[in-house]
């Protein structure tokens, strides 16, 4: 007997119950992964998630070829190519995890009925992309946890499914015809700092941060020069790297540090419920606050001195050229970038969650998005009016200016005391630096907002 694996948001071998029970049910199993040219069409094909993907599924394959297997790759839309490579091997069912998106929720109804007609069964696991379900837990009257703390609550009391390790072997029959494993994207199309991908790669981070990381984390999460976080997101966002699995992991080796990790998991699934709750939420406001968003060309420059890293304040614009340089941000910079873009700015979240993914290579629909809406004050914030002030995030987040200096080379000689405000220099030097005037005044900004929001 044999069977197909459909890997999706899950390009790791550990912890996949889908595959365990693939191969528990029969003889031989085809591990697939489809390139279906309708995430192209979607645009969420990013050159550097194009790169980490390359590398997740070139280690997928290294991984199966260890254990006497090999990685099917096959090109097209994904219920047709599933379809063939059951035909083609004479697999008489099809195992894959639950999807969390609107877009594979379609994706799984149009398999259901393909296979369905072909007389393949389709086994469909629960999701292995969160630790909770989206939809298990929920306050009564309503589908979803609007807020955080109560949801974290009931999150933290379910029990886990038990980790499944690695298949020692996974026998994959011949003559399954595959393409070539995809090349990374050209390297002039890609963020030069970007990490490396792939299941090993994502193991060995965790096992290293756990050790060395870990334990300070509660501490030093918000330090934007220390750069204490574990950095996972992206392995977590391609399901290098089990949700659930490190959740259990970071719990048995305890600790503030642990603790603290474990709700920054739990935010992640948080997001997901919601979206799996109302999946227009990824394009529209979760909650209107009736915005006229600012547009015109004064708006798109703004938009653009943003976006490049010139607003004239220097730890947005250290944040926004990290962004370029490594295809990943700082949660904490994250937050002020886009509290920017949305509050100060009084710019349209869209367009920043646009380019977030343009370049994010954790870039997420879920997470972007709803992350994207927390901030704007158009999502689950349960403050949505408070706006973040650049001055004061920086000195508080970056004492020294060190992250500043990092990212903004024309403020690495101007003095910790000036180097979050350097229009506070004499005008000689502030003028020798090549370094652009705020875009805006900040309480120019605030009053802005405050009265579109009808808070004046
Ligand atoms: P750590 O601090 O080490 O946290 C561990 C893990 O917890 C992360 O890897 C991530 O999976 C999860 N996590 C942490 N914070 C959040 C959060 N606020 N929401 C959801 N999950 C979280 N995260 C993405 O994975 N993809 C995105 O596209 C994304 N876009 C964002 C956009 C904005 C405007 C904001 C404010 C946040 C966004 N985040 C996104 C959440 C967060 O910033 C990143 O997950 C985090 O910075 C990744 O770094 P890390 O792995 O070192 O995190």
């Amino acid at each position: 007997t044999r069977a197909v694996v459909l890997f999706t948001s899950d390009l790791r071998l550990h912890d996949h119950p889908p595959l365990r029970a693939a191969l528990a049910a029969a003889e031989e199993v085809v591990p697939l992964f489809v390139r279906d040219p309708a995430v192209h069409a979607a645009g969420f094909d990013a050159p550097n998630r194009g790169a980490f993907l390359a590398d997740c599924l070139a280690d997928l394959d290294a991984s199966l070829r260890r254990r006497g297997g090999r990685l099917v790759l096959r090109g097209g839309p994904v219920a047709r190519e599933v379809g063939a490579v059951a035909a083609e091997s004479g697999a008489t069912e099809v195992h894959m995890a639950a999807a969390v998106t609107g877009f594979g929720h379609r994706r799984e109804e149009r398999l259901r009925e393909s296979l369905g007609a072909q007389g393949v069964v389709l086994h469909v696991h629960d999701t292995v992309v969160t630790a909770v379900a989206p939809g298990r837990v929920a306050p009564s009257g309503s589908d979803h946890y609007a807020v955080f703390t109560p949801y974290f609550r009931r999150w933290s009391a379910e029990r886990l499914r038990e980790v499944c390790p690695a298949p020692r072997a996974v026998p994959v029959p011949d003559g399954v015809r595959g393409e070539p494993l995809p090349p990374r994207p050209a390297p002039s199309l890609l963020s030069p700092g970007l990490p490396a991908g792939g299941e090993k790669a994502g193991r060995e981070r965790f096992a290293r941060w756990a050790r060395s990381g870990m334990p300070a984390y509660e501490d030093r999460q918000d330090d934007l020069a220390g750069d204490a976080t574990s950095r996972l997101s992206p392995f977590l966002h391609f399901g290098a790297l089990s949700a659930s699995e490190l959740v259990q992991r970071a719990r048995a080796q305890g600790g503030p540090g642990a603790e603290a990790f474990v709700r920054q998991l739990c935010w992640r699934d948080f997001h997901h419920q919601v979206l799996a709750a109302r999946p227009e939420a990824s394009a529209r406001d979760y909650r209107t606050r009736h915005d006229r968003w600012r547009t015109g060309q004064e708006a798109a420059e703004d938009v653009a001195a943003w976006r490049e890293g010139r607003t004239g304040y220097p730890v947005v614009d250290a944040a926004m050229r990290q962004l370029r340089h490594e295809g990943w941000m700082h949660n904490r910079a994250r937050l002020l970038t886009a509290s920017f873009l949305t509050k100060t700015l009084y710019v349209d979240w869209r367009i920043g969650a646009r380019h977030f993914l343009a370049l994010l290579v954790d870039g997420d629909i879920v997470n972007n998005q709803l992350n994207w809406q927390w901030v704007a004050g158009t999502g689950t914030d349960t403050r949505p009016h408070r706006v973040l002030n650049p001055v004061v995030q920086g000195r508080r987040f970056d004492p020294r200016g060190t992250y500043v200096r990092r990212w903004v080379p024309e403020l690495r000689d101007v003095e910790d005391r000036f180097v979050h405000e350097p229009w506070r220099l004499p005008e000689d030097r502030r003028a020798r630096l090549g370094y652009p005037a705020p875009v805006i005044d900040l309480s120019d900004g605030l009053a802005r907002f405050r009265h579109a929001r009808g808070r004046d």
